[in-house]
């Protein structure tokens, strides 16, 4: 049995309740392993830690740190093998598309910050003949960084390493449903040379130790990603205690499909944005609209590559398509899908739970699932389902596409997949959300602002934006 232990001061402890959760392999339901429900008391010990560490830290010269971030990248790179199964042992996610992206993409958010970090300027604004003013961009102090089970490892990165390339210490927590790789990254930053106390990793329920975190009162900014109710709770709970704060929340994304698209190769990009990791990231494209004179043949093309992809065992080297993450979250994707039905939906593919042989029996694996038939007001095409499943809807023009798009209380990211240059140009200005990607999906540059609007999310990640979230300016003015 895999029992994992917080990191705290550089070296592991168990909890000190000796409290555990259950570390479920969702590929087979069974239990492998016990993660630590840490609780205050932990949480005050991680931040003793911290606010020891904390003095050194922000003394350490740039390049030093920024050579400790990129010793940890090298890390996390010597690691693939393991790190990757780890993740797809926990998630359910196939082995391959964590060795691909989830475990290389960790390594490359704490390389950009490596760099990032000495390329970080601050302004000065001189008011002429009289004086000269300059911002100061200080690091926060300590600060807490709370991430989900869907992208383990590479969004628990995505904050840790901008908040310690600003030269914050931290308290950090993954989702307790996959914590294994998380767990994994204390080793490898101790042989980094991260000292002691800087990065400090809990582990445990939200509403136990996430909750300790964010109430803390030496913690004085949180980052977090998950769910738009949590995050809801959270801004609830830290409104009065003016702590800084950047939520990045749930998603419904639109697709929007013209005609004048380049057919096979947005079949080909649409069907990945719609059930890459069991479509469970929070791009994924999940409502599709689709020109009407290309509906049906392009509703036959996404039909039968659904029929194709056969979830696997994620462990198998050919396996595309996984398990969902656990059974709750199994049975509140299927309950989508029985709503969609009661509201008119028709299931083209899919809809139903897969049993596979042998050693996966009893996991968690669900048909990709197409339906149509939904008006835009529909609960499945208002509300995230998080899982396999996408809706189909036709549009007759541009404004009709663009009205279904925005009517949405969501606003992360949106594909466009026309060649049609003034189309893609003026929508892209039009859509409510954070993220526009025209033809094309996921493709990243870790410079440019990541987030999104209304309830996906507060505040952007990604580049200077994630440095200046974890520094405080201050502005000097020197009259002369
Ligand atoms: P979740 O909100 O249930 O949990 C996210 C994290 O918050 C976990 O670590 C959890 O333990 C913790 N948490 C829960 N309650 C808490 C509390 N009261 N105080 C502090 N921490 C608490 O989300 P999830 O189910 O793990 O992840 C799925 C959601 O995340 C989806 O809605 C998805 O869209 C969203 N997501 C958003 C982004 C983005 O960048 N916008 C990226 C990935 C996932």
């Amino acid at each position: 049995m895999d029992i994992l232990q917080n990191f705290i001061d550089g070296r592991y402890q168990d909890p000190i309740h000796k409290n555990y959760l259950d570390n479920i392999e969702p590929a087979t339901g069974l239990v492998y392993g016990k993660t630590p429900n840490s609780c205050q008391d932990d949480v005050e010990l991680a931040v003793n830690a911290a606010q020891k560490a904390l003095p050194q830290w922000q003394a350490m010269p740039l390049e030093q740190r920024a050579d400790i971030l990129y010793a940890i990248a090298q890390g996390i790179e010597s690691k693939l093998d393991e790190l990757a199964l780890a993740e797809s042992v926990d998630n359910g996610k196939p082995v391959s598309l964590a060795k691909a992206v989830d475990i290389p993409r960790a390594a490359s958010n704490f390389k950009f910050f490596a760099h990032a970090c000495s390329q970080f300027a601050s302004e000065s604004h001189s008011m002429t003949g009289t004086a000269t003013n300059y911002t100061l961009r200080q690091a926060i102090g300590i600060v807490g960084c709370i991430s989900p089970w869907n992208l383990p490892l590479y969004l628990f990165t995505w904050k840790i390493a901008p908040a310690l390339a600003a030269g914050n210490c931290v308290i950090a927590k993954p989702s307790e449903v996959t914590p294994k790789t998380a767990a994994l990254l204390g080793e490898i930053c101790q042989a980094a040379g991260l000292p002691k106390g800087v990065l400090n990793i809990l582990h445990g329920s939200g509403a136990s130790v996430g909750s300790a975190i964010c109430n803390h009162k030496k913690i004085k900014a949180i980052s977090f990603t998950g769910g738009t109710a949590t995050g809801a709770a959270i801004a609830t709970q830290l409104a009065p205690q003016f702590k800084k704060l950047s939520l990045e929340l749930g998603g419904k994304n639109p697709a929007l499909v013209f005609a004048d698209c380049d057919f096979d190769d947005t079949v080909e990009q649409v069907f990945r944005a719609s059930f890459a990791n069991q479509g469970q990231i929070c791009l994924c494209a999940s409502r599709i609209y689709i020109e009407r004179p290309i509906f049906e043949k392009f509703k036959q093309a996404l039909v039968v590559k659904a029929q194709a992809l056969i979830p696997q065992d994620p462990a198998s080297p050919s396996s595309k398509m996984g398990a969902i993450v656990s059974k709750v979250h199994l049975d509140k994707v299927l309950s989508y899908i029985e709503l969609a039905k009661s509201e008119g939906g028709k299931i083209l593919v899919g809809g139903a739970q897969v049993n596979l042989a042998g050693r996966c029996a009893n996991g968690y694996f669900l048909q990709p699932t197409i339906i149509e038939n939904l008006p835009n007001q529909a609960q499945c095409n208002q509300q995230e389902i998080f899982g396999p499943v996408i809706t189909l809807q036709a549009f007759d023009n541009d404004e009709e596409a663009l009205t279904l798009a925005n009517d949405s209380q969501y606003g992360l990211a949106a594909t466009l997949w026309t060649n049609n240059l003034a189309r893609a140009h003026k929508l892209s200005e039009q859509l409510n959300t954070g993220i526009v990607w025209v033809n094309c999906w996921l493709l990243r540059d870790l410079r440019t602002p990541f987030g999104g609007m209304n309830h996906s999310g507060v505040g952007r990640e990604g580049g200077f934006e994630a440095m200046r979230f974890f520094t405080e300016s201050k502005n000097v003015c020197i009259k002369y």
